[in-house]
């Protein structure tokens, strides 16, 4: 914190304050707020270095969100989440390490197809592991059971009704009773 302000000079006057501004991101008029020392006294603003990279950094985050883009956060915490380092996930996207880095330290805006190769790795879609796409049943052909001959859809299936005869006859009669102690 600067000991004296450089409007009048006077020493401990100083205190940071968070301020509306305007800031232009890609034309495009980001109304923000950041922090600034205000002077008690004159009433002066200004920011320091420090403060004028984060109003930087607030700014950027607040067009990304505004347009739907990985804000810094979002990508540091997308990347830990993986376990991968910078350079990894420079590779794994195909974006340059020095756009990742500068992206994470959230003074710039990504364009939207470097926004999409990043969300291709850092997305929460996760594949679908092999099995479920492959699954099959080995057991399957032994559940077709064969169906009964004259079947007819409006006799209840535990009631054998004409099948019982047929039955005895060597057709075979369906039991989902049986069926089920089968399996
Ligand atoms: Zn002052």
């Amino acid at each position: 914190m600067p000991a004296n302000c450089p409007g009048c000079s006077k020493e401990g006057t100083l205190t940071e304050h968070l301020m509306p501004t305007c800031q232009l991101i890609r034309g495009e008029e980001i109304h923000c707020q950041v922090p600034k020392w205000v002077c008690a006294h004159c009433g002066a603003a200004f920011m320091s270095p420090a403060q004028a990279t984060a109003g930087v950094r607030i700014a950027v985050t607040a067009y990304q969100r505004e347009h739907g883009l990985l804000t810094a956060e979002d990508i540091q915490v997308g990347r830990h989440r993986l376990g991968l380092r910078v350079a990894e996930l420079a590779e794994e996207a195909e974006i340059g390490e020095a756009t990742i880095k500068r992206l994470e330290a959230g003074t710039t805006v990504q364009r939207h197809g470097t926004n999409r190769l990043l969300l291709n790795i850092l997305s929460d879609e996760t594949e679908l592991p092999d099995y479920q796409i492959t699954m099959d049943f080995p057991d399957f052909p032994t559940l077709c059971l064969p169906l009964p001959s004259p079947w007819e859809d409006d006799k209840p299936w535990n009631n054998p009704g004409p099948w019982a005869a047929q039955a005895s006859l060597g057709a075979y009669a369906f039991n989902p009773k049986e069926f089920a102690l089968a399996v």
